[in-house]
């Protein structure tokens, strides 16, 4: 099972990403946002990292989750602070105290995660927001879990979901968010939001590889 080495792993994996695709995120936001997603997201994960060294012993994967969660709250600002920081919140009360999580539990965590951006956000599949790139995680998730996949296994299949999940946000129009004020010119770029997430659970992934 994924522990907390993991959940640590995770974490440092998340903010290298942020900060290797931080250019990236900026030029997707550019196009039909403000473009400071790659900012925003890079700041928050890099005031994380170095919160990581004060965990205290016996912290578990939950715990992790939550550091994540109240650190990007009050550093990432925008639209995707918020949505983020709802998403760890609910993904550290899924997992509880438990010190080492299966496959099921990690699709129990994702499931919880899109559920908060879904609660606070209000955005349903196909308005070009970050939940393109969960939602589809979160199924193949559960259908990995349920055919017995283990906790690596289950978190690979969600990555690549949400992987595509990114891709296929291009054609589409926004419904929601800051591109949507951009009506059919936001057709033609990939949401810089799925796009965070879909690198954010392939660093989950690859930690648990
Ligand atoms: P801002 O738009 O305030 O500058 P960011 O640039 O950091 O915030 O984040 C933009 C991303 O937030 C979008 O690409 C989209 O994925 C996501 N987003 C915006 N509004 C919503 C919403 N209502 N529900 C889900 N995701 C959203
Ligand atoms: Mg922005
Ligand atoms: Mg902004």
């Amino acid at each position: 099972g994924l522990d907390i080495t993991w959940a640590v792993d995770w974490v440092r994996r998340s903010a290298d990403q942020m900060a290797e695709n931080r250019v990236e995120l900026i030029r997707l936001d550019r196009e039909i946002g403000d473009g400071d997603h790659g900012e925003n997201m890079d700041r928050g994960f890099q005031a994380v990292g170095a919160k990581l060294d004060d965990l205290p012993a016996g912290s578990t994967p939950g715990d992790v989750l939550k550091l994540v969660a109240t650190t990007l709250i009050s550093t990432v600002g925008g639209a995707a602070g918020p949505l983020y920081g709802t998403a760890y919140l609910k993904a550290s009360g899924a997992v509880g105290g438990a010190t080492s999580l299966d496959g099921a539990a990690v699709a129990g965590l994702l499931a919880a995660a899109r559920d908060g951006i879904v609660s606070r956000g209000k955005a349903e599949l196909g308005d070009k927001t970050m939940v393109d790139a969960w939602t589809p995680a979160v199924e193949a998730a559960a259908a990995a879990a349920s055919a017995g996949a283990d906790a690596a296994e289950v978190f690979a299949a969600a990555a690549t979901a949400a992987e595509a999940g990114a891709v296929a946000t291009e054609p589409l129009v926004a419904r929601k968010g800051r591109a949507s004020y951009l009506g059919e010119r936001s057709a033609g770029h990939r949401d810089p939001g799925a796009e965070s997430s879909a690198l954010l659970l392939r660093a989950g992934a690859d930690a648990a590889a």
